[in-house]
């Protein structure tokens, strides 16, 4: 063979591999749907379609089923397909400012293995490693999935990510994250592809893929646990801004003059409306329940009619109300997906933080956001985490060029 032969087979075998990708996510994405659909969705022909789906299926990435309905004209229910979820597995790691969780979960993002260990704060970079590792190496080898299966590990880490290089810039929960190659520290010693992005960024994904935002652009996911996380997704990709902190409002200044930030300007949101600002307000309190406050107690206390409590809490919705509704001004999003125990604290709560939004922000965009408190709960950011490591194995750099993952 000459060479323009040559580059003319590899070529077709790219071609064919692109196309198998294609096909492969087209049945990921839409979960149950027969080759003639796929083929009018992807634009390659039912031949080509139905050879790749039998090469798919062959592989076990592919799983076809015969539950379509009967055509109106009293044919053969087409066969269906589904993406095979024990296809490939992703591992999971969640470095929280609260906890360490490491999952390990199917394509549909089920969990098949958990471990949670106390938070990694005030431990050295190293040590952060140390654990990640140790517990990683643990999920590999107990959760029973076959280890060749694996595609990759997503960690999640509170603060300024560079996701493209798995880099950790700067953290306000964990300072000892600042400017460390994470992805690179953590893929040499487990073997396998390492991605590391903004926790609350992997939830963002878990809730647009798995919970309530699907289907839902612009999204806007915030979490409120000892800080405030937030992301906004737009049409399927994630905005991350050119030093990594679009979409993160816990910083953005809500008092002038109110409290100091972790990050060392005053009043931001998550200065004031953040568990660890309820907490720290909780303290100067005199009551039983706030000589060590915990959410939970604070919680409580709100339940069984404790005014100083229900104060406290009405102040910190309207904290959260006047966040949001600056959010909705500027992103005007069609759903907010709320994350965090806090918004376990009852109507009356959700209530205050409804009533503020309505009297603050623009009425349009406040009439027209959705603002819910997520059902997936702790699972949005594992789903997340299996999301991308799916996203980064699963489609092709052409793929990826056509629709990156951040803007
Ligand atoms: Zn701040």
């Amino acid at each position: 063979m000459d060479d323009r032969q040559v580059s003319k087979v590899g070529s077709k075998a790219l071609l064919k591999r692109m196309n198998r990708m294609r096909v492969l996510n087209t049945v990921r994405e839409r979960a149950h749907i027969g080759r003639a659909e796929v083929a009018d969705i992807t634009g390659i022909s039912r031949a080509s379609v139905t050879y790749l789906v039998g090469e798919l299926v062959k592989d076990g990435w592919l799983i076809e089923y015969d539950k379509g309905e009967t055509t109106q004209a009293g044919g053969r229910p087409p066969i269906l397909l589904q993406f095979n979820p024990d296809a490939m597995y992703a591992v999971v790691v969640m470095i929280g400012s609260e906890r360490t969780t490491v999952a390990v979960g199917d394509g549909n993002a089920h969990m098949r293995y958990r471990e949670t260990q106390p938070s990694v704060l005030g431990r050295s970079a190293d040590e952060v490693v140390d654990v990640v590792v140790d517990m990683i190496g643990r999920a590999l080898d107990t959760s029973g999935v076959d280890r060749q299966r694996v595609g990759g590990v997503a960690i999640g880490v509170p603060g300024l990510v560079d996701a493209h290089n798995s880099i950790v810039h700067y953290s306000a929960r964990l300072p000892v994250m600042r400017d460390i190659d994470l992805g690179s520290m953590i893929a040499t010693r487990v073997g396998l592809p390492v991605m590391v992005e903004n926790e609350t960024r992997l939830i963002g994904w878990g809730e647009l893929k798995f919970g309530s935002g699907r289907g839902y652009s612009p999204l806007v996911c915030v979490s409120v646990t000892l800080g405030i996380g937030s992301c906004i997704i737009l049409e399927d990709r994630m905005l991350s801004g050119s030093s990594y902190s679009a979409g993160q409002f816990g910083h953005m200044t809500i008092d002038e003059h109110g409290p100091l930030c972790e990050c060392g300007n005053r009043g931001c949101w998550e200065a004031l409306a953040s568990s660890a600002a309820v907490l720290q307000r909780a303290r100067g309190l005199d009551a039983a329940w706030a000589a060590e406050p915990t959410i939970p107690a604070i919680l409580d206390a709100v339940k069984n009619g404790d005014r100083q409590a229900g104060k406290l809490m009405h102040e910190t919705a309207v904290h959260l109300g006047i966040g949001l509704a600056n959010i909705i001004n500027i992103v005007n999003p069609s759903i907010i997906v709320l994350h965090g125990k806090m918004f376990e604290a009852g109507d009356a709560f959700l209530q205050t933080i409804r009533q503020t939004v309505s009297s603050r922000a623009l009425k349009l965009p406040a009439l027209n956001t959705r603002l819910i408190v997520s059902e997936l709960g702790e699972q949005a950011g594992l789903a997340g985490g299996v999301t991308l490591v799916m996203r980064s194995v699963l489609e092709s750099p052409l793929e990826q060029r056509a629709n990156p993952f951040y803007v």
